[in-house]
C-alpha cells in the first residue's frame, strides 16, 4: 500500500485560487503569508506518542501554559487578517491542542467566514470528541474542510498510543456520521481521513483504506513528523521517513533555509505568534498579539531577524531550528536555497536597520531575542 493522499472517486477540487502555487524565490517577502493556523485550544484529549502535546514532562520543562483561545482574540486575529493587503489563502484552526475543546470553535469558523479573511478554512481532531451536536456545529458554521486524525486502525492500537483513548469504532462512527450529515445537508465541507504511519503493517494500512475512504473525501497515510526542539526525546519513535508529512514529497535533508518564515504564520492559544506549526515549545515566537497587531508582527523586526538567520546560514543559532527534521519536507516550489543571498539583500533594502541582523544566541532562555516569558 503506497504512502501518501489518495484522492476518492467522489473528491471535489481544491478551488482555483489554491490550486495555483506560489514560487517562494520569486515573490518573497511577501505582504501577508499565504497560511495561517491558529490554535483554538492547546491541552488535548489524548496523549500520543508521537506528540509532544501528548507527554506532560516536555511541557513542563519548557513551561509551556495550557489554555483555550478566546474570542476577543480570535476577534482581534480577524481583524488583523482583514488588514493585510493581499488576503491569506489558508487558515487551519490547530496547532497544538485538540479544537473541540474550545466551546466557541464554531463561532470562530463563522465569524472568519463571515469576513472573509481566508479563501479556505480548516481544521483537524481527532474525532472523539465529534459527536452529532459538534457534527452539526462543524458543518453549520462554513467550515471548508476538515482532517480526522486517525491514531490506528484497532482498539489495541488506539491505547498504545494514545494511552487515554481505546475506541476505533467510535471515531469511524463520528466520522460516519458526519459524512452522511453533510451529504444530507447538502454541504461542501471536505472531509480528509489520515493516519501516521508509526509502525502501522501492510494490513494496518489496508484496513485504514477499506474503513474510512467510504465516509470521506480524501485519505492518505501520513510520515510521522519531526518536531522542533525536541532535546533527546524521540518523538519520531526510532522511524526515519524519506518523505515530508504528507508521505509523498521527498524530502531535501541538505536544505539551509526554512521556507515557514516567509509564508506562514502559527498564533498560540494566548495570542503569541509562532514561526510555524512544529514550534510545540513556542520557541519561535516573534509577537504577542496581546501588544501588536498582526501586520506588525509579519512586518515587524523578530520575524525579519529571523528570516535572515536562515538567508545567511545561521540556522543552527535558533534552537528551535537547529535539529528541525519538518522544514526538509517542503516541496521544491518553496525551496528559497538558490536564491537566499538575493532575498536577503532585498530584506536588507527593505529595512537598513535591520542590516546586521539582531543578535543572535545559543542560550536557549535568551531565545534569539525573543521574550522569553510565555505566559
Ligand atoms: S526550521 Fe523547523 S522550527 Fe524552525 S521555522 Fe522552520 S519548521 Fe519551524
Amino acid at each position: 500500500m503506497p504512502k501518501g493522499r489518495v484522492m476518492n472517486e467522489q473528491a471535489v477540487k481544491e478551488p482555483p485560487a489554491l490550486q495555483a502555487t506560489v514560487q517562494m524565490s520569486q515573490a518573497v517577502p511577501l505582504p501577508a503569508p499565504l497560511s495561517m493556523l491558529i490554535d483554538p485550544a492547546n491541552g488535548c484529549n489524548f496523549r500520543c506518542t508521537f506528540c509532544p502535546t501528548g507527554n506532560p514532562e516536555m511541557l513542563k520543562e519548557v513551561g509551556r501554559p495550557i489554555g483555550v483561545m478566546k474570542l476577543p482574540m480570535f476577534t482581534k486575529i480577524v481583524e488583523g487578517m482583514a488588514a493585510f493587503p493581499t488576503p491569506v489563502k489558508t487558515v487551519m484552526l490547530y496547532k497544538d491542542g485538540e479544537p473541540l475543546l474550545n466551546n466557541w470553535l464554531g463561532d470562530m469558523i463563522a465569524l472568519m467566514k463571515q469576513r472573509r479573511v481566508a479563501l479556505h478554512v480548516s481544521t483537524t481532531t481527532n474525532a472523539a470528541l465529534l459527536n452529532e451536536t459538534r457534527a452539526r456545529m462543524l458543518i453549520e458554521s462554513g467550515l471548508d474542510s476538515i482532517r480526522i486524525s486517525v491514531e490506528h486502525v484497532h482498539d489495541e492500537g488506539y491505547r498504545r498510543i494514545t494511552k487515554t483513548f481505546s475506541d476505533y469504532q467510535m471515531i469511524v462512527d463520528n466520522v460516519a456520521f458526519l459524512h452522511a450529515e453533510k451529504a444530507r445537508l447538502g454541504s461542501p465541507l471536505q472531509i480528509h481521513a489520515k493516519v501516521v504511519d508509526a509502525g502501522l503493517t501492510e494490513l494496518e494500512k489496508a484496513k485504514f483504506m477499506a474503513d474510512f475512504s467510504p465516509i470521506s473525501d480524501h485519505t492518505s497515510i501520513d510520515s510521522i513528523m519531526g518536531w522542533s526542539n525536541t532535546g533527546t526525546d524521540d518523538m519520531m519513535l526510532g522511524l526515519d521517513p524519506e518523505t515530508g508529512i504528507d508521505g509523498v514529497t521527498p524530502l531535501k535533508r541538505n536544505r539551509v533555509v526554512c521556507p515557514s518564515p516567509f509564508k506562514t504564520l502559527a498564533v498560540n492559544f494566548n495570542g503569541e505568534v509562532s514561526v510555524c506549526c512544529v514550534d510545540w515549545s513556542h520557541d519561535t515566537v516573534v509577537g504577542d498579539l496581546r501588544e501588536e497587531s498582526l501586520l506588525d508582527v509579519w512586518d515587524g523586526a523578530r520575524l525579519r531577524a529571523f528570516r535572515l538567520a536562515h538567508l545567511k546560514g545561521q540556522r543552527a543559532t535558533l534552537k528551535a531550528c537547529e535539529n528541525c527534521q519538518y522544514m526538509q519536507g517542503y516541496g521544491a516550489d518553496s525551496d528559497l536555497d538558490d536564491v537566499a543571498d538575493a532575498v536577503a539583500a532585498r530584506i536588507e533594502a527593505q529595512d537598513p536597520t535591520m542590516t546586521q541582523g539582531p543578535t543572535l544566541t545559543q542560550d536557549p532562555n535568551a531565545t534569539q531575542g525573543l521574550p522569553s516569558d510565555r505566559g
